[in-house]
């Protein structure tokens, strides 16, 4: 599953990507790491393995990954054709969800495409093209649709209606994502792959300035947090600047430049997790002597599923799963202690997995 990072020009996504594609060259040991020019590979920084890791002693540990796509080119007019338009909307139809990054600082130096910094404007224009694909697609749907309904089909008669709905919606500016729908209505949603629908982060990109002087919250990042608000989406700020530097370097260099800018973390990872729950994502882990390692699920997965996304024969031959909480097996420091407190639970094929569940499985071959 991949994130697009799309945006107007100029409001720094190529700095972005670049910090991604860097960091992500750090996890060089994982196997998926083959990056194309503009899909980059990174680790899901999880602390939860560092701690797991102290208490096995692996031979290697391996993080989840996430996926990000570059798609830069989006214009006002793109629905139109403008630019390369159409060709950055495909784009963005195969992403699973939506980082966008909206410029939060000043700089005379850089153009603004716009001639001045206004992030709502800049979201709005974004939001509007993707709109506009929207509507297109819908349109030619109802169109359809109104066929079938002429001819009496009842179940064509109701999403019609529906449509309906959701094209008024969409023609007020509103995207697709924030309309409010019965579990029905969402199955029809789900079938127009609208551009709208997909889930979005919005990104602020501050300046090293006032990351520095802890002025994280500046105007620009107000106005945008209460646009998310209204729209139900989560902000992360970051200066993609300073994040480019920090991805470049390794080891000590890097916690000592970090130290010297009083940050805890890159700013990084807060936009890498962030971006794993907007695809409703989680991790359950796996540990022992030969790997300590994350693996990706959708949240609601059942035991065997996640089984078998470490071999289909475990998902076939499913037993059960011993699962501890990461917590509980941290507090406890050692397996052998935990299964003496008895909180190595034994979980059958209805078992929904949580996030940071320390699994064994069991199977039969
Ligand atoms: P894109 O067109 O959205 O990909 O933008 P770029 O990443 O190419 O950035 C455009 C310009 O803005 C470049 O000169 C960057 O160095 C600069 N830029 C990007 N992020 C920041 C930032 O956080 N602070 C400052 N001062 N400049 C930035």
């Amino acid at each position: 599953m991949k994130l697009g990072i799309v945006g107007l020009p100029n409001v720094g996504k190529s700095t972005l990507f670049n910090a991604i594609t860097q960091a992500g060259a750090e996890c060089a040991n994982y196997p998926f790491c083959t990056i194309e020019p503009n899909v980059g590979v990174v680790a899901v920084p999880d602390k939860r393995l560092d701690e797991l890791a102290k208490i096995y002693n692996p031979e290697k540990v391996t993080p989840a990954v996430i996926e990000f796509y570059d798609i830069a080119g989006l214009v006002k007019g793109a629905s139109k054709g403008e630019g390369l338009g159409n060709k950055f909307l495909s784009h963005i139809r195969e992403v699973a969800a939506i980082v966008h990054v909206v410029r939060c600082f000043e700089d005379s130096n850089i153009v603004h495409v716009e001639g001045s910094i206004d992030p709502i404007r800049d979201i709005e224009t974004i939001n509007l093209e993707l709109i506009f694909s929207d509507m297109e697609v819908l349109e030619r749907r109802i169109d359809k649709t109104r066929k079938s309904a002429k001819s009496g089909d009842k179940k064509a008669q109701e999403e019609l209606q529906f449509m309906e709905r959701l094209y008024a919606h969409l023609e007020a500016g509103k995207p697709a994502r924030t309309l409010e729908t019965t579990e029905e209505e969402q199955e029809f949603l789900k079938q127009y792959f609208l551009l709208t629908s997909k889930p979005v982060l919005y990104t602020c990109n501050i300046s090293e300035d006032d990351l520095l002087s802890g002025n994280i919250e500046n105007e620009y990042v107000k106005k945008v947090k209460e646009y998310a608000k209204s729209e139900n989406a989560e902000v992360v700020v970051i200066c993609a600047k300073l994040e480019e530097e920090i991805s470049s370097l390794e080891g000590d260099e890097k916690k000592e430049f970090l130290l010297s800018y009083g940050l805890e973390e890159p700013g990084l990872n807060k936009l890498i997790r962030a971006s794993y729950k907007l695809l409703g994502l989680i991790s359950f882990l796996t540990a022992g002597p030969k790997e300590v390692r994350a693996w990706t699920i959708k949240k609601g997965t059942k035991a065997p599923q996640a089984a078998g996304k470490i071999h289909s024969d475990m998902e076939r031959g499913f037993i059960r799963a011993e699962v501890i909480s990461y917590e509980d097996l941290i507090k406890c420091g050692s397996e052998t202690v935990a299964k003496e407190k008895g909180l190595i639970r034994l979980e059958g094929k209805d078992y929904v997995m949580q996030d940071g569940d320390v699994v064994v499985f069991r199977f039969n071959v």
